[in-house]
């Protein structure tokens, strides 16, 4: 049997930006959309030009800034598809309510009206040579025949795909598998499918139209989206990877990057555990899995999707439920040579703290170990000596740092957009004739109630070869706590290349 390519549809731009009171500016919808490009998307659903001005100029924007097909939406209406082909977008999503509820509560007129508005809007878009796309919106709820009748009737008025939505999450994989089919049945024109995630099936109906026969999914990046989101790129990518006869043409190798990438400026935080994408998606801290992990990582890890397979990283977390081999291997990448006895007795020294309840970062174990083996604050690259910083409603957030850098005494100072970020850049000055690098996670936990609670900052920085390394800071004092977090993690990437060169 042949493959089939199956077309990834990307609307992170058009209903990812529908989730409630998510907006991007224009800068942020250029450089999303570029990523998108490079990530190999087929279409990209830039916005609803009739929306606003400023939506319709953004559409014009993103299809002069990438070579990937530009798709903008409309209603069935001359004003909404006017304002579409004025963008230049290749591609015009015309949609219409074929719902009984949505034809008569939220549309208020007759089907035979939505059947003459959507010939005519697919006869416009077809006159002005741009490609249209149809979707009978809230299909999963239409009566079936009159779904086959209007998708016949845009076949006939020249639409060049038909896409089938499950606009408020309710189908099934079963549902979905049957309705495809019988459009099918009636239509030559390729399908595609929209999935919203209200009841956590949206991949999986997705999986099931492409067993049914669609061509194109449309996905978001982490599943953004109204409600509950829609289908997720990297999930609905990943699955597309291990089914049979089926490939898609995305870089995967850049899942994890263009999903950190949305997560931060979208501001919706992924939960750890999220599939593919999530912190967790690749750690091991339960002493059975990382021992079989370090044998081979197949033992505990899916095999087909590896953390490699989608540019995401392997982490070992020592903690309640470590083990002593992943700890071993742990300490190895720092530097340290622990013996079976001293394994042994920082293996308790850890599970003791995690037992009530604290979360352990990398170097806080480190930290213990060292303690543990008789050298602790060995090799120390930067000392932290002296933090100031001023702030307020009127002026730029400013920060000065004073600290050791192998023993040299340095004070910088930097502006930023709060304190936290002002003292960062100060320590990236203080630092950065010795090392290059990146914050990859910033985040923060009030560890107590009030105004007084004690915070807990996590960073994680990565060189430019790729080596992290995570640290904690803790405080009442939140800038503080973050720069205390940053220097931990400077110190312990130092150490961590200095063992990698050495080796
Ligand atoms: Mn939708």
């Amino acid at each position: 049997m042949t493959e089939r390519r199956i077309e990834i549809f990307d609307t992170t731009l058009r209903d990812g930006e529908q989730t409630p009171g998510l907006s991007f500016t224009l800068d942020q919808k250029i450089e999303i959309a570029k990523r998108l490009e490079d990530l190999n998307v087929q279409v990209i659903e830039a916005g609803f030009p009739v929306s606003s001005p400023d939506e319709q100029k953004a559409v014009k924007e993103i299809t002069r800034s990438v070579s990937t097909p530009v798709c903008g939406l409309a209603r069935i209406k001359e004003g909404d598809i006017d304002s579409a082909l004025d963008t230049g977008a290749e591609i015009i999503h015309i949609f219409a309510s074929t719902s009984d509820i949505q034809i008569s509560k939220s549309m208020r007129t007759t089907k035979k009206d939505i059947v003459k508005k959507s010939v005519q809007s697919v006869k416009a878009v077809k006159e002005d040579g741009k490609e249209c796309l149809f979707s009978p919106m809230d299909a999963s709820r239409t009566d079936l025949d009159f779904l086959v009748e209007i998708s016949k009737a845009v076949e006939e008025a020249g639409a060049d795909m038909i896409n089938i939505p499950d606009t408020v999450g309710v189908s099934r994989p079963q549902d979905m598998e049957k309705m495809i089919s019988a459009v099918g049945e009636y239509v030559e024109i390729p399908l595609s499918v929209h999935c919203h995630n209200d009841y956590g099936l949206a991949v999986a109906n997705s999986l099931a139209a492409v067993e049914a026969g669609v061509t194109q999914i449309q996905v978001t990046v982490n599943g953004i989206g109204e409600r509950a989101g829609n289908a997720s790129l990297e999930e609905t990518v990943m699955n597309l990877d291990r089914m049979e006869n089926v490939y898609t043409d995305i870089d995967k190798t850049k899942l994890f990057q263009i999903s950190k990438f949305l997560e931060r400026l979208s501001g919706i935080q992924l939960p750890p555990t999220k599939p593919v994408v999530g912190r967790n998606a690749f750690s091991h801290e339960s002493g059975i899995h990382a021992a079989g992990v370090i044998q081979d990582k197949n033992t505990f890890e899916p095999g087909l999707m590896n953390p490699e397979t989608v540019g995401h990283r392997r982490r070992f977390i020592v903690g309640k439920h470590a083990g002593r081999q992943g700890l071993q291997k742990v300490l190895t990448e720092a530097g340290l040579d622990p013996s079976d006895e001293e394994i042994k007795d920082i293996l308790e020294k850890v599970k003791n703290i995690s037992n009530n309840g604290k979360q352990l970062s990398e170097a806080d174990l480190y930290a213990i170990a060292e303690t543990e083996l008789g050298k602790p604050g060995e090799d120390q690259l930067v000392d932290m000596d002296q933090v100031f910083v001023m702030t307020g409603n009127n002026a730029t957030p400013t920060a000065t740092v004073t600290a050791a850098v192998r023993g040299k005494v340095k004070t910088e100072s930097g502006n930023g957009v709060g304190p936290v970020d002002a003292a960062f850049q100060a320590m990236q000055r203080i630092i950065g004739e010795e090392k290059k690098i990146d914050i990859s996670e910033f985040r923060m936990d009030a560890i107590t109630g009030g105004s007084d609670a004690v915070a807990n900052v996590f960073v994680t920085l990565e060189d430019e070869h790729g080596t992290a390394a995570e640290a904690r800071g803790t405080g009442d004092d939140i800038v503080i706590a973050s720069v205390e977090a940053l220097l931990n993690a400077v110190n312990l990437l130092a150490r961590k290349a200095k063992t990698s060169n050495v080796s």
